[in-house]
């Protein structure tokens, strides 16, 4: 997510650092990297100028000139501009009960995934959701939204299946008195903007009078998708938008114009294909992670869904002593993999570290395999492990012997470093490191 653009941004704050005296000539250079950066980045021309406009405004004033850090200073007026053109943040606003939640958006934006992973996030939340299957223009849009409720165990109203209207008016009588109160609504999008869909749209929106009309609107499609939503605006009077496959987008053009030109906010993005790649939208942690400043606040809130937290806290108070075993690294590692790949961790952490996460990735699942293919004797005692164990070993998780004793001497040398870390002795490999 926005690696492109936070590269380009970075080299304009790297430009002020390191400077004896900053002059008014290096502020325009790098406000000048900013803005190439944005059109580059597919940000709508209207939202850089006015963007533009306000940081030149901030940061040729006194305070960057004569400031100690100038370049801290001018992330800081970035970060605050950036906050303001993606807006405060809005919640999902549902008032009635039932609610309706309209998704509206083209085909293919991802409206029917968004359906089913804003029902498993407001049924997180304590909510009892029900979604009503209504594309029928995309064939298998239904057959989708039917497997995706059943995965995440939430019922799907489909109707006759044929006619969106006909299935809105039984979804209605249904829902009417059932104990749901959130109904999500999957209607159909074409691949451009018609009329016919609009006036659909709009006679479905006058029958359920729905607290949200979310429009769905794909990242990668860039200015196309701002301008749609434009449209899509004017139309149906949206009450905000969720901005999907971000996972994919290292511009940003859309999330950081679409607030400026149509006025409404954005609600949800989605960051994966997975049910659970799906996050509300908080502006200032999106203005953190497109300067490279981390979100490490969605990272704890991800540790706090996603983790066993009594296994977690066992197996940490165990780590930092003789007992903690290659099963309960097992333990530790099936955990943290819980998190996503070890790419969006990473990002999520400040300044972006550049790590190789391929082939991290591809350790951990060597790590993993040759667990796996210990016996759990094996595991709670790895001494026992001799020259035929480790052979059988190599042989079940496909790896090598050289991987296996590699394995074996991380465990102990992560071992012993606990154990002086818990005395509160430093090992010589950590001694000068700076924490
Ligand atoms: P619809 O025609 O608007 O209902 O679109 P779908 O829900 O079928 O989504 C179209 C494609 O986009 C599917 O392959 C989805 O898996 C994918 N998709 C949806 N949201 C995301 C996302 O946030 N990230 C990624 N990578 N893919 C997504």
């Amino acid at each position: 997510m926005f690696e492109g653009l936070r590269e380009k941004l970075t080299k304009a704050f790297k430009s002020l650092s390191g400077k004896g005296k900053i002059s008014e000539k290096n502020v325009q250079d790098a406000i000048k990297i900013v803005k190439l950066s944005l059109l580059e980045a597919d940000v709508n021309y209207k939202v850089v100028k006015s963007f533009i406009d306000d940081v030149k405004n901030k940061a040729l004033g006194e305070d960057v000139l004569s400031s100690l850090t100038p370049d801290q200073m001018f992330i800081k007026i970035l970060k605050d501009e950036l906050i303001k053109l993606m807006g405060e943040k809005t919640p999902i606003n549902l008032v009635h009960s039932p609610s309706f939640i309209m998704l509206v958006g083209l085909q293919g934006s991802g409206k029917t995934t968004t359906a089913a992973k804003l029902a498993n996030l407001l049924k997180k939340k304590g909510k009892n959701p029900i979604l009503i299957a209504a594309d029928t223009y995309r064939p298998a849009a239904i057959d989708q939204l039917v497997t995706l409720g059943k995965q995440i165990n939430i019922p799907v109203i489909t109707g006759d299946r044929k006619n969106p209207i006909k299935i809105v008016e039984t979804a209605l009588k249904e829902i009417k008195d059932s104990g749901y109160n959130v109904a999500i609504l999957d209607t159909a999008g074409r691949l451009h903007i018609d009329e016919e869909m609009m006036k659909e749209l709009e006679q479905i929106k006058s029958l359920v009078n729905p607290d949200e009309v979310l429009m769905v609107v794909d990242a990668m499609a860039g200015q196309d998708a701002v301008n749609s939503a434009k449209i899509f605006d004017e139309r149906l009077n949206v009450t905000g938008f969720v901005i999907t496959k971000m996972d994919g987008d290292a511009r940003g053009g859309v999330i950081l114009s679409i607030r400026y030109v149509t006025n409404k906010p954005v609600k949800f993005i989605g960051v994966g294909e997975k049910i659970d790649e799906f996050e509300e939208f908080f502006p200032d942690r999106i203005a953190n992670r497109i300067l490279g400043l981390g979100d490490v606040l969605s990272l704890i809130e991800k540790a706090e869904q996603e983790l066993d937290k009594e296994k977690m806290k066992k197996l940490g108070k165990k780590m930092f002593t003789a007992e903690f075993t290659l099963e309960d690294f097992q333990e530790q590692l099936k955990e943290i993999k819980k998190l996503g790949p070890i790419s969006k961790i990473v990002e999520m952490l400040p300044g972006a570290p550049k790590i190789d996460t391929v082939s991290s990735e591809k350790e951990i699942k060597v790590v993993e395999a040759i667990i796996n293919s210990m016996t759990p004797e094996e595991r709670r005692n790895p001494k026992i492990l001799n020259a035929s164990r480790k052979k059988r070993i190599a042989k079940g998780s496909g790896t090598t012997v050289q991987d296996i004793n590699k394995l074996l001497k991380n465990y102990e040398e992560m071992k012993k470093i606990m154990k002086m870390l818990k005395k509160g002795k430093f090992p010589a490999s950590l001694r000068g490191l700076k924490f």
